[in-house]
């Protein structure tokens, strides 16, 4: 099936099983905005649940906040949101779309490397063993021709963001000959750059309004609350503050799902170190960012680093945590070393003096700093898009299923008793007032039993119970898996202990710290 139309399917599973709903629906929705329904909120809870456990229980020196969404408007100055956060916009003049210059750009690299890729596919097939890959693109014409290329759009494309020379980006765009993806035309205006933080007013003086943002990142909540945490939570550098929120962008192009929102939410977390030491530490959380990444098992090879062509002004080392998403690989999260940028800027802006004394150095520095930054709803669309499986059963029939971890499906268990009548209702009943204080239990006695394992296949449910005649006389139920669709017979007793081994978050941190 064509990536598209997997990806076409999961956004309507999405919103047919209750994970995303697009926002205002009634209304005919709202461009980029979404709402999360009673799935999708389980697994969101999880997801945030997943990464601050392992922010701050595996790390003694890492913390948490929840600073508020309004700031002071000083705070946008002084981080350069409001002269620099802008993103390169382009207007094709038939169709009237509009788009970033730069994803542009990127799509139309990454269509040079799908060209190479098939290149390289269809020759493994023909070489079989003795293919050598290395050799084949070293010496392959068209390959050749495709990678010459591809290089050098590339270097013009990172000089040009570099030099933030729009006319030149405008120009790459011609050369290559990008046609608008609607109208099919190359009619295209000049690239103007396009700030993408919200404003609205606060209060109501004689003197007027304070225009205020919505913040585009919850980063600097972080910087400037640096003097409050390490006062009164006594920190020694090296040490972390996290943080999850809601952050807003007025985002140009907007599509592709919950991919890219106006309003999202993001887990970022600022880690303080002395000047200097900021590669050792930018490495050791690039390495600890994808373990946690990995350790969810949608598949290893689904994820990469993808270094940053441009580093912003502040940054002296960056790179994205991508996964293979149906529409190609994109970023999920970034790792950045910000240097002490942040935190000189808010001295200078606020007029404090914002400074750490190091006990061992005996002196005081600024310290620097090296950020990872996840979007919540971006990690969301990776799980469900490597959770997604359509499947032929042996007897032909096919099923959907999401393949979750069991850490973070929405529901755990689900109790159904083979019919309605009889006493089984009650006796599921008794088993999900055992079992409700630990997982998440839903109860079902709706259709048949091939019905009722179908729907909770669908969002995902790592556990189905069926409970029979039987099972008032013997204590023991019917215990399904949704992976494998075995079943077992188990004594109700030991329905704790088999369901916790699997769905603990305990076993997805574990794999992080090895
Ligand atoms: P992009 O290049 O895709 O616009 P970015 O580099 O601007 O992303 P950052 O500013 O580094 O993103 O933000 C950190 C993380 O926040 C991203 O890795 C992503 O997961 C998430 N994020 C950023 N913008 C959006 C958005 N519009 N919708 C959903 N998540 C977002």
């Amino acid at each position: 099936m064509a990536q598209e139309d997997v990806f076409k399917k999961i956004v309507s599973h999405c919103k047919e099983y209750g994970f995303v709903f697009p926002s205002s629906e009634i209304y005919d929705g709202l461009g980029a905005v979404y709402d999360y329904g009673q799935y999708g909120v389980e697994l969101k809870n999880n997801i945030k649940k997943y990464w601050w456990d392992s922010m701050t229980l595996l790390h003694e020196n890492v913390v948490g906040i929840d600073s508020a969404i309004f700031m002071h408007p000083a705070i946008w100055k002084a981080s350069g949101h409001v002269d620099a956060f802008n993103d390169p916009l382009i207007d094709n003049k038939d169709s009237k779309k509009r788009y970033r210059a730069d994803v542009l750009i990127e799509d139309y690299l990454a269509r040079i490397d799908e060209k190479t890729a098939k290149e390289v596919a269809k020759a493994a097939k023909r070489f079989g063993d003795a293919f050598d890959e290395t050799q084949f693109r070293n010496t392959n014409p068209r390959v050749l021709e495709y990678q010459q290329e591809r290089d050098e759009a590339h270097a013009r494309f990172a000089k040009a963001l570099n030099d933030s020379n729009l006319e030149e980006l405008r120009q790459i765009i011609v050369d290559a000959e990008i046609v608008c993806p609607i109208s099919g035309s190359r009619n295209w205006t000049e690239v103007r750059q396009f700030n993408l933080m919200f404003s609205t007013d606060m209060g109501s003086t004689s003197e007027g309004a304070m225009k205020v943002y919505l913040r585009p990142e919850t980063a600097q909540g972080i910087f400037v609350n640096f003097l409050n945490v390490q006062k009164t939570g006594r920190m020694k550098i090296p040490f972390g503050i996290a943080q999850i929120g809601k952050a807003f962008r007025n985002e140009i192009v907007a599509r592709q799902f919950i991919f890219r929102m106006r309003e999202f939410e993001q887990m970022e977390m600022q880690f303080f170190i002395r000047p200097g030491e900021e590669m050792e530490w930018f490495d050791r959380w690039k390495e600890t960012r994808m373990r946690w990444h990995k350790s969810m098992g949608l598949g290893d090879g689904k994820y990469r680093f993808h270094d940053h062509d441009k580093l912003a002004h502040y940054a002296n080392a960056a790179t994205d945590i991508e996964f293979e998403m149906p529409f190609g690989f994109k970023e999920v999260e970034g790792v950045h070393s910000r240097t002490d940028f942040d935190l000189s800027q808010h001295e200078k802006y606020s007029g404090r003096k914002i400074q750490y004394f190091d006990p061992e150095l005996n002196k005081s520095y600024t310290p620097y700093v090296i950020e990872t930054s996840i979007g919540v709803d971006r990690v969301f669309l990776s799980i469900i898009s490597g959770s997604y499986c359509e499947e032929t059963l042996d007897n032909g029939e096919s099923r959907v299923v999401l393949k979750l971890p069991p850490a973070l499906a929405p529901v755990k268990l689900a109790v159904l008793p083979l019919v309605k009548k009889d006493g089984l209702p009650e006796k599921a009943g008794e088993i999900i007032d055992r079992l409700r204080f630990d997982f998440r239990c839903q109860y079902d006695e709706k259709d048949s039993i091939g019905k009722r394992y179908r729907r909770q296949d669908a969002i995902g449910t790592p556990y189905c119970i069926t409970v029979d005649h039987d099972t008032l006389e013997d204590n023991c139920v019917t215990i399904r898996f949704r992976d494998t669709m075995k079943q077992e017979r188990v004594c109700i007793d030991k329905l704790n202990e088999i369901i916790a081994g699997k769905v603990n978050m305990k076993n997805l941190l574990k794999k992080i710290t090895g």
